[in-house]
């Protein structure tokens, strides 16, 4: 699944209008909940980032100690997202959106529960998830205008979940980008491990996702 990220052009208009500067004040410290979720939906309205109805809501959280959080089409941005720059909270939001389709479709193949501590399949699902989600993003990285130290943390990431994808066949596929192959492949082999259906407990995504 493609996701898009279109660069935002720049408006002459736009520099020091009242919306221009609202939208800078949400990266004050304290700034307060109203400005910086309007920064979150000018994020997604001006790079039109796809979000389709696997995302239920978009909200910005001032408790939330992680840059944003993902359960199941639930997004939650927290106050690390807007430690850095506008770029760097584009990236936050874009990579969660990511997170969304990737629900619905291990949701619409009946695997509702993922739990990454409780077998070593459901933790590679997540480091697939976290993999794509990291590697859209920087594929999109000149759209979303992510500087060189930003590009550079956020392969690092990339990497690391690659490595946590310790399957080899899940890897390969993942590694070229076949990322829906990768998640039957696992699919596959959590159905196996089960040898039946049972109750879906309610899915967590305990791994911290940044950016
Ligand atoms: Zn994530």
């Amino acid at each position: 699944m493609p996701y898009p990220a279109n660069q935002i052009p720049f408006d002459p208009r736009d520099f020091a209008s009242y919306k221009s500067l609202q939208r800078v004040a949400a990266f004050g410290k304290g700034a307060d909940a109203t400005t910086r979720q309007a920064a979150i939906d000018y994020v997604v309205t001006a790079h039109a980032f796809s979000n389709d109805q696997t995302t239920s809501s978009l909200l910005y959280e001032a408790s939330l100690d992680q840059p944003g959080r993902n359960i199941a089409g639930d997004i939650r941005i927290g106050p690390p997202a807007f430690e850095q720059d506008q770029a760097w909270l584009a990236g936050v939001v874009f990579h969660e959106l990511v997170h969304s389709p990737q629900y619905a479709y291990y949701s619409a193949r009946g695997v509702t529960g993922i739990n990454p501590n409780r077998s070593e399949t459901e933790r590679r699902m997540i480091a697939l998830d976290e993999y794509e989600a990291y590697w859209w993003t920087l594929k999109r990285s000149s759209a979303l205008t992510l500087s060189q130290v930003q590009q550079s943390d956020i392969r690092r990431r990339a990497n690391s979940a690659l490595i946590d994808l310790d399957e080899a066949k899940a890897q390969g596929l993942a590694q070229s980008q076949r990322f829906d192959a990768a998640r039957d492949e696992l699919i596959r082999q959590y159905k196996a491990s089960l040898g039946g259906p049972r109750a879906a407990i309610s899915r967590r995504r305990a791994s911290a996702c940044c950016a």
